[in-house]
């Protein structure tokens, strides 16, 4: 039986303790010393114009929603406040 070696079975392996003890032994990212998993937090999908457009869309709609449901209790305490004086 012939095994096929992939360049990502020549790579570095990774050293990051595990929960077990022992290191990770996975292969480490291209130029690094970690693996996938223990390499970091991921710095997200790369911007584009649409991505960035698309973020200031969404804080600008939670905001909009925000006020919304505060105008919501305000206009239900103001509903209370009537109702107690007739
Ligand atoms: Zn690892």
């Amino acid at each position: 039986m012939k095994i096929k070696i992939y360049p990502m079975h020549c790579a570095l392996r990774c050293g990051a303790k595990t929960r077990l003890g022992h290191p990770c032994k996975s292969p480490a990212i291209h130029g690094k010393e970690r693996c996938r998993m223990h390499g970091g937090k991921s710095t997200g999908r790369p911007s584009t114009p649409s991505s960035i457009f698309r973020k200031g869309y969404l804080i600008e709609r939670r905001e909009w929603r925000k006020q919304l449901k505060d105008m919501k209790t305000m206009l239900l305490e103001l509903n209370k406040i009537q109702l107690k004086r007739n």
